[in-house]
């Protein structure tokens, strides 16, 4: 029983609450024994099943009296980086360890309105930055996904949000909260074979979210389908006074139109996305996704971004500029850790060199340096300038699509370590989701296929600004065509 429950999707789940086959207390309770099961993928930092089982009682009661939410008691996991009341809060940061918020994040307070029950608070790369969840202080996340040709090596599950799109994986969750700044919610779905959203910049409110670069962070959802994921996303969005990003718009209904077709629909092939030494196997899965399209009665056209090569050494200007200013707050006197100096300036530079990891430090030089007096109008303002060229892009194209279909990751998950000596092979990794991200539009990765060793491969669907409901009715389309059903092979064998 309790397997079978974990294996149920969101959608499957509230269907089952609502018939009284199960308790929100039996689901929650199936969830919290298959984390104990899977402490090996470390996909957690913290654990709450007290959190978890009051909830899910609490859950029950209100189904009970008639006053269910949208999301009424089903376990999720919450991304480390979002603020929970009295819940340990770290980033994925030594800095912030033992920090615990006495506030919400309006994300999160917005899924408990909805009655979601928190399983616990879910592994992340540093501050958010990383593609493979190795840069966290809490140790790597393992993908629950193996080769299978027989080499057995642990693999990644993607990052920065690798502790939410492993929990969701390995049904240790019926799905996370994540947030994306340069592709941190879809390239860990497509590595994990999961679905994975974020929606355009100023959907979800950033209160409470910590900041890594706030022109660019956004909050989305991971689950192991797009119904779900719609579920979840609507549940997230909506306007919020305290972010002056947060956009003053209507959420529209996901859930209910996702699946209507895509026929007529225009869908756009950005000719800079085949790029040079991409695997003969991603060209492959990408020449299907066009197929798929073509059967579902869409028109493909070819579209052009000619700005795409400048997009990931924008991003790494940008990025870093604005996490240098956003990080500078972590001085030893208002959050986390402080490790004492002779004076204030060494209690300062004490508390950063213990606090922050390598990677974390090397985007604050980065940044510190492109913001510096005469490196600023040379560095930083001409990547301004380049981000509107992209957008400018993106612009052109809608003119000509209603949305594009790109691959999501230039390859399948690889091992741990692999990319760990080349800090600019791991931001290669970026290189299909960063343009979204600079030009603030919804994007969202959807499970397609297998590699040859059997690992999953995500196509990426990019829409246009404040049109989410695209990409909800492309991404299902593609869901029905590809069936994904694989799993991983530890599931697989428990399925047997
Ligand atoms: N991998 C990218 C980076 O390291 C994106 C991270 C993210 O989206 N948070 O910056």
């Amino acid at each position: 029983m309790s397997t079978e429950l974990t294996t149920l999707t969101i959608s499957e789940a509230l269907a089952g609450l609502g018939k009284k086959d199960f308790t929100s207390v039996e689901l929650t309770q199936a969830h919290i024994n298959a984390m104990a099961g899977a402490r090996n993928l470390n996909a957690y930092v913290v654990e709450t099943p007290e959190i978890a089982m009051k909830q899910a009682k609490e859950s029950d009661e209100r189904r009970a009296a008639g006053n269910a939410g949208a999301l009424d008691g089903i376990p999720l996991a919450v991304k480390d980086l979002f603020c929970t009341n009295g819940v340990q809060t770290t980033a994925g940061s030594h800095i912030l360890e033992g920090f615990v918020p006495h506030y919400e994040s309006t994300v999160s307070q917005k899924l408990f309105d909805d009655g979601i029950v928190m399983l616990g608070k879910v592994n992340m790369d540093e501050f958010a930055m990383g593609s493979a969840n190795t840069t966290s202080y809490y140790g790597n996340v393992i993908n629950p996904w193996r080769r299978n040709n027989g080499s057995n090596a642990e693999l990644v599950p993607g990052g920065s949000s690798g502790g939410s799109s492993a929990a969701v994986a390995a049904r240790i969750a019926m799905g996370a909260t994540g947030t994306d700044t340069g592709g941190s919610i879809r390239q860990p779905a497509a590595f994990t074979g999961i679905c994975g959203i974020k929606p355009t910049y100023g959907r979800c409110s950033r209160w409470g979210i910590v900041a890594f670069a706030s022109s660019l962070d956004q909050a989305g959802a991971f689950g192991r389908t797009i119904e779900d994921t719609a579920l979840l996303l609507k549940s997230m969005c909506g306007f919020d006074p305290k972010d002056s990003t947060s956009a003053n718009l209507e959420v529209p209904d996901w859930p209910s139109l996702f699946s209507q077709d895509i026929k007529g629909m225009k869908i756009g092939i950005p000719k800079e996305y085949r790029v040079d030494g991409m695997p003969e196997e991603i060209e492959q899965l990408w020449q299907q996704g066009i197929d798929w399209m073509k059967d579902a009665g869409a028109e493909i056209v070819d579209v052009s971004l000619p700005h795409t090569k400048y997009a990931l050494p924008t991003y790494y200007i940008i990025a870093p500029a604005e996490c240098s200013s956003n990080l500078a707050r972590y001085d030893g006197v208002r959050y986390g850790q402080r490790v004492e100096g002779k004076d204030l300036v060494e209690m300062y530079e004490n508390t950063r060199a213990v606090g922050f990891g390598e990677e974390v430090r090397r985007r604050i030089m980065i940044g510190t340096y492109v913001l510096s007096a005469g490196y600023y109008d040379a560095y930083y303002i001409k990547a301004q300038k380049v981000r509107r060229l992209i957008l400018e892009d993106f612009e052109k194209a809608y003119e000509q699509c209603d949305a594009l279909l790109t691959p999501t990751a230039p390859s399948a998950a690889f091992a741990i370590g692999e990319n760990a000596d080349d800090p600019i092979k791991m931001y290669l990794n970026d290189v299909f989701t960063v343009p979204a991200s600079l030009a603030g539009l919804p994007g969202m990765s959807v499970p397609a296929g297998v590699d040859k060793d059997g690992l999953p491969l995500g196509l990426q669907i990019i829409g246009r600004r404040w049109d989410e409901e695209t990409v909800f009715k492309v991404g299902h389309a593609i869901e029905k065509a590809a069936n994904f059903k694989a799993m991983p092979q530890s599931l697989e064998k428990e399925a047997a």
